[in-house]
C-alpha cells in the first residue's frame, strides 16, 4: 500500500532523542541494518528538449526498482532502506510530462516516489557514480513523448554493484479454478438428476470469465469439460501453472434432504475438525478410487513433513482465503456452518499453494438443487469467489503484482 501521509522523520526524532543527538543515528548503526542506510538529500530538476529529468543526491549507491503504472499514467521509483532529507522537489517544469510528484514510506524504511504522468512514456533511470564534485545520484528521465525512447545505460560505478531493474508489466496472480469430479466421477446426484459435476463445472467457467475479466489475475481451470481427472493430477496442473491460489468448486450432499447451505472447506492437518467434516473428505476424496486406481500417497506425505512449516503458513492463509470468500458467500446464500470448516481433501495438500473447497449448496436438498441449476445462483457465487480473491489480496500482494499497487 502507498502511505502518501506516512511521515518519515517520526521514528528517526525519536531514536535521535532515545541516542541523545538525531545526527548520531547513522554513526551509531551499521548501514543497511535497521535503519535507512541510504538517504536522498538533494532532488532538482530540469527541462531538457526531448526529456525532464530528476536528479537525486544520495550519500551511496542504492537498490532501486521501477515500473509504469497506467489508467492514470505513473512511473514508481521503489529505493530500498532509503529516506528523502527534509529536501522539496521543485515543481514540474513546463511543458514536462510530469504533473506531480510524490514521495511516501513503505514498510517502514523503504522510500517510494511517484511521478505523476500527463501520458505514458518510457522513462529511464541511471544511478550515476560520484564524480564532478558530487556523490552518488539517481537519475529520472521522463520523455517528453511516448515517441521518444532513451537509450538505457548503467553508469554506476560496478564496484557498488547495485541492483538495477526496470520493470513495466506485473506478473498476473494466477487462480486456479478446479471444478470437482468429471467424467465417470458424476459427484453427488439431486433428486432431479441434476449431476453435481455439471454444475461445478458450470460455477468454474463462470469464476473462470470473471477472473479472466479482473485485471492482474490470470484463471487456470483443472478441467474445462466433463472428463474425469484424478485429484493429485488437479493439484498438478495448478503447480504446474504455478497457481497462487486454488478453489475447488463443488456442491454437497447429504442423506438427509433438509440438510442446507454453502460451506468452505480448508485442509486440516491433524484429522478432520468434525466427524461431519471427515464424512465429506471421503466422499469428496473417493474420486481417486471411482477412477479404477489410487494414488500412493508415499511420496507426497514424505514432501509434506519437509514443507510442513510453509505448508502452516499456507494453510494460515488458505484459512484466511475462506475466511473471506464465506464472509461474501453469506450474504447471498444460508451458509451451512459460519466457519471454515477443515478436512483431509486431497485436492487442497498443496503445500504451498492456499486453497479452499467450495460447497456451494446442497445438490441432495431439492429447493437448493433447483437453484444451483440456475445461471443466477451460479454467478452469484462465482461472483462471491472473485469478491473473496479481491479482499484477500487487497491485503495480502504479492510485490510485483497489480494488487500490490492498489
Ligand atoms: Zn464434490
Amino acid at each position: 500500500m502507498f502511505d502518501n501521509s506516512s511521515n518519515p522523520w517520526d521514528r528517526r526524532k525519536f531514536l535521535g532523542a532515545v541516542l541523545g543527538s538525531s545526527s548520531a543515528v547513522f554513526g551509531l548503526v551499521a548501514p543497511d541494518k535497521v535503519l535507512a542506510a541510504r538517504l536522498i538529500n538533494t532532488a532538482t530538476n530540469y527541462r531538457h528538449a526531448d526529456y525532464t529529468r530528476y536528479v537525486f543526491g544520495v550519500n551511496g549507491p542504492l537498490d532501486y526498482k521501477s515500473f509504469t503504472l497506467d489508467n492514470p499514467s505513473r512511473l514508481v521509483v521503489d529505493l530500498t532502506q532509503t529516506e528523502m532529507n527534509r529536501v522539496n522537489i521543485p515543481p514540474a517544469p513546463a511543458g514536462s510530462i510530469v504533473s506531480d510528484v510524490r514521495v511516501g514510506v513503505r514498510d517502514g524504511y523503504n522510500l517510494r516516489i511517484v511521478f505523476d504522468l500527463k501520458a505514458p512514456v518510457n522513462p529511464r533511470l541511471i544511478l550515476l557514480p560520484p564524480g564532478d564534485g558530487q556523490g552518488y545520484r539517481l537519475v529520472v528521465d521522463l520523455p517528453h513523448d511516448k515517441a521518444t525512447t532513451l537509450v538505457a545505460r548503467d553508469a554506476a560505478d560496478p564496484d557498488s554493484k547495485p541492483k538495477i531493474q526496470t520493470q513495466s508489466t506485473f506478473r498476473d496472480l494466477v487462480i486456479a479454478i478446479d471444478p470437482g469430479h468429471g467424467g465417470k466421477d458424476p459427484g453427488a446426484i439431486g433428486h432431479r438428476g441434476t449431476k453435481e459435476k455439471h454444475i461445478a463445472l458450470d460455477i468454474g467457467r463462470r469464476l473462470r470469465d470473471m477472473v479472466a475479466a479482473t485485471p492482474g489475475l490470470k484463471p487456470v481451470m483443472t478441467r474445462d469439460s466433463d472428463k474425469f481427472i484424478h485429484l493429485r493430477g488437479r493439484t498438478a496442473i495448478a503447480r504446474n501453472a504455478k497457481a497462487d491460489l486454488f478453489i475447488s468448486v463443488h456442491s454437497d450432499a447429504f442423506r438427509v434432504t433438509s440438510a442446507r447451505g454453502a460451506s468452505v472447506f480448508c485442509l486440516s492437518q491433524h484429522g478432520a475438525t468434525s466427524e461431519a467434516a471427515r464424512w465429506m473428505a471421503n466422499r469428496e476424496n473417493e474420486a481417486d478410487f471411482v477412477g479404477g486406481a489410487s494414488i500412493s500417497d508415499h511420496d507426497q506425505d514424505v514432501a509434506s513433513v519437509l514443507l510442513d512449516l510453509s505448508q502452516t503458513k499456507t494453510l494460515e492463509n488458505s484459512l484466511d482465503f475462506g475466511h473471506r470468500v464465506l464472509g461474501q458467500i453469506g450474504d447471498i446464500t444460508d451458509l451451512h456452518s459460519r466457519r471454515v470448516q477443515q478436512a483431509g481433501f486431497v485436492v487442497l495438500k498443496s503445500p504451498d499453494i492456499p486453497s479452499i473447497l467450495v460447497e456451494s449448496a446442497f445438490i441432495s436438498n431439492p429447493q437448493e438443487e433447483a437453484r444451483l441449476r440456475t445461471a443466477a445462483y451460479q454467478k452469484e457465487i462465482a461472483r462471491s469467489i472473485l469478491d473473496g480473491i479481491n479482499t484477500y489480496y487487497a491485503e495480502r500482494a504479492p510485490e510485483g503484482t497489480r494488487y500490490a499497487m492498489l
